[in-house]
This record gives structure tokens, C-alpha cells and sequence, in this order.
């Protein structure tokens, strides 16, 4: 290695964390941090693999943006605040450009966030890097997935979609103009974790999760740890205009309902809360969308005009592929 580790680490992750509560930082045996009063502490860790989350020859300013935003992504769906994360780097080896392109990614996020890096470790292996991110949250506001109830309604923020539609892309299975190519990337490579959003549904949601492995099974996920079923009405599933520009409505339908990687959010929200959620989004504070709502059962059902749609496929697993 040219640069020792340490040297390495000195280079590029030595940051002035000015941050909440860090009494120290980088460069000792483990970061000292004060946690906010009468708040939790929510924790959570993702990590990246080259070759199998992003392409090993990929942009490393934009591997460094993915992997934050995606972390900071599970804050947002504790409706947690971000503080400070860590960072485990395994490399196969010291390339400095490459160093130098991931921390910018990297502390770009971090500085338009409002999180500060505070400790992690460096390896040499494979490429992959490991985030894990603190954020903290009052009890009463964090978006748990088990706290959904029959009658309410079911929301997802922005469009759904997107990011599937950039993986076609990728993968050379769909061919888009030069416009509609920089946005489906940027919303893959540079997803918006919907930390604001969650702080606008204080008081009004208690019950919500990140869509990263697709709508019907992180939904799902709400289903089974609350004990319901919900139903779907495909039609109001929001989708963006490039989107409906460039697929068939078979695709949509599949990418908007199983396809991963959008970190929207979606949440619940009772009957008596409807008009305080409807305020936030006639005003424009918030882009969201009612998709249905909260019954009896333990299946997510899917609607069109009223009858039941099986879609083709339900999300997508780690362990045994597309189902
Ligand atoms: P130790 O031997 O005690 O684990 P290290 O040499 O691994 O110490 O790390 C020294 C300091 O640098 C620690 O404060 C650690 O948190 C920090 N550090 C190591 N790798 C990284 C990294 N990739 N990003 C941020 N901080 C790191
Ligand atoms: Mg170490």
C-alpha cells in the first residue's frame, strides 16, 4: 500500500465533526457522543457490495452518495433526525482517485444532512462498504411498523418506480433519450432520503417504512408486524411523467409495485388524522399520495377499477432472487 491505513484514514476521513453531541470524533479509540435528551436513539446499519448493490467499476463519488442516502433513508423511516455514522471500508486496494472521489460523495451527503462521521474501519478485501448511521427520535413520533390499523389510510411519498426503471436502464434492457437517462440515474445513484417529509408526519403518523425493496413487500412488512392486510388501488400509485413516457403500463404497473431502490416513504394514518395530512399536501409541504387502506386479513390486495390484479411478481429478495 502506498499510504499506510492510518495515513489513509488522516487523508480522507479526518472531518471536524461539529456535529450534535460529539465530544470526540475520528481518530481515537472510539467516538465519545452525548445523545439528545428525553429522545432515542435510532441505529441502523446497510451495507454495499461491488458486483452485487452497485457495479464495481461505478462512479465512487456516487457508491459514497448511494450508501449514505440509503441509511439515512431508515432514519427517516423512524422519522428519526440524523446525528453520526460510521463507516467500515474494505478495499481491495489504495487507489487514491478513488479515495478521493468517495469522500466527496460522501461528505457531500453528510454536510446536506446534517451528519457528521464519526469513527469506522478500513480493510482490505473485496469492495464493499458498511454505513451505519445514529439518528434520534421521541418516542411518540417514531414510525414503527407495527402500529397500523384497520380504517387507516394508506400514503407513499413522491413516485414510485423510478429506480427500477434506471436498473433497466443499466442493464441495457431499456433505451431512454439523454434527459430522461440523467433522471432516472440520478434517482438511482442519488435517492432523496424523505428525512423532512417524516418530520412533517409528528402528530399525524405513527406508522410507516422506507420502500427499498418494493412497494408491495415493504408494505407487507407493515401488514405482518401490525397484524392487517391493506388494499391497493393500482390506479392512484403515484409514477412520474418520465416514466409514463417511456414504458408500457405493464412495466409501470411491475416496477412501481415490486420494483425496489425509490426510498419513499410509506405510512398509515388514521381516520381522525385524514384532514391534517390532506392540509400538508393541498398546501405543497408535502408530495404524498393516499394508495389505500388498512383492512382486516394479512394480505396486501392489489385493485384495479375495483377488481382484484395479481401482480407478477411481489419484490425482490437477497436470498432467493426475484419471487
Ligand atoms: P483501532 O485499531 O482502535 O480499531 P483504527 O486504526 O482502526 O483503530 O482506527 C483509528 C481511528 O480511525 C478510529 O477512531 C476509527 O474510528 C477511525 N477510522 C478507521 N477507519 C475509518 C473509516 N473508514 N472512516 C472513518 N473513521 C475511520
Ligand atoms: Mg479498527
Amino acid at each position: 500500500m502506498a499510504l499506510s491505513e492510518f495515513e489513509l484514514i488522516k487523508r480522507y476521513f479526518y472531518q471536524s465533526a461539529r456535529a450534535f453531541g460529539v465530544n470526540m470524533g475520528v481518530g481515537d479509540d472510539c467516538a465519545l457522543l452525548s445523545a439528545p435528551e428525553n429522545k432515542l436513539l435510532a441505529v441502523s446499519m446497510d451495507t454495499l457490495v461491488g458486483g452485487i448493490h452497485f457495479p464495481r467499476n461505478a462512479d465512487p463519488e456516487l457508491i459514497a452518495e448511494r450508501a449514505l442516502r440509503v441509511n439515512l433513508s431508515d432514519l427517516a423511516a423512524m422519522a428519526a433526525e440524523p446525528l453520526w455514522f460510521t463507516l467500515g471500508l474494505t478495499l481491495p486496494s489504495v487507489d487514491e482517485r478513488w479515495l478521493e472521489g468517495f469522500a466527496k460523495g460522501l461528505f457531500t451527503v453528510a454536510d446536506e444532512f446534517n451528519i457528521a462521521l464519526v469513527g469506522g474501519d478500513t480493510t482490505r478485501g473485496p469492495l464493499a462498504i458498511t454505513i451505519q448511521v445514529h439518528g434520534a427520535v421521541e418516542a411518540e413520533h417514531a414510525l414503527m411498523r407495527s402500529n397500523a390499523r384497520v380504517g387507516d389510510v394508506v400514503y407513499v411519498t413522491g413516485n414510485l418506480g423510478d429506480a427500477a426503471a434506471a436498473l433497466a436502464v443499466i442493464r441495457q434492457e431499456l433505451t431512454v433519450g439523454k434527459s430522461a437517462f440523467s433522471y432516472f440515474m440520478s434517482h438511482y445513484y442519488r435517492p432523496l432520503p424523505r428525512i423532512k417529509d417524516a418530520k412533517l408526519l409528528r402528530d399525524i403518523s405513527t406508522c410507516g417504512i422506507d420502500v427499498s425493496d418494493g412497494l408491495l413487500a415493504d408494505l407487507g412488512h407493515i401488514c405482518e408486524e401490525s397484524g392487517v392486510g391493506a388494499k391497493i388501488d393500482i390506479e392512484r400509485v403515484p409514477v412520474s411523467t418520465a416514466l409514463n413516457k417511456v414504458a408500457t403500463a405493464e412495466q409501470i404497473a411491475d416496477w412501481a409495485l415490486a420494483g425496489g431502490d425509490d426510498y419513499q416513504l410509506c405510512f398509515t394514518v388514521p381516520q381522525a388524522r385524514l384532514a391534517k395530512i390532506e392540509q400538508l399536501i393541498s398546501s405543497g409541504k408535502l408530495h404524498a399520495t393516499a394508495i389505500g387502506e388498512i383492512v382486516k386479513g394479512s394480505e396486501v390486495v392489489c385493485y384495479i377499477e375495483g377488481e382484484v390484479f395479481e401482480p407478477k411478481r411481489r419484490g425482490y429478495s437477497h436470498f432467493d432472487g426475484a419471487n
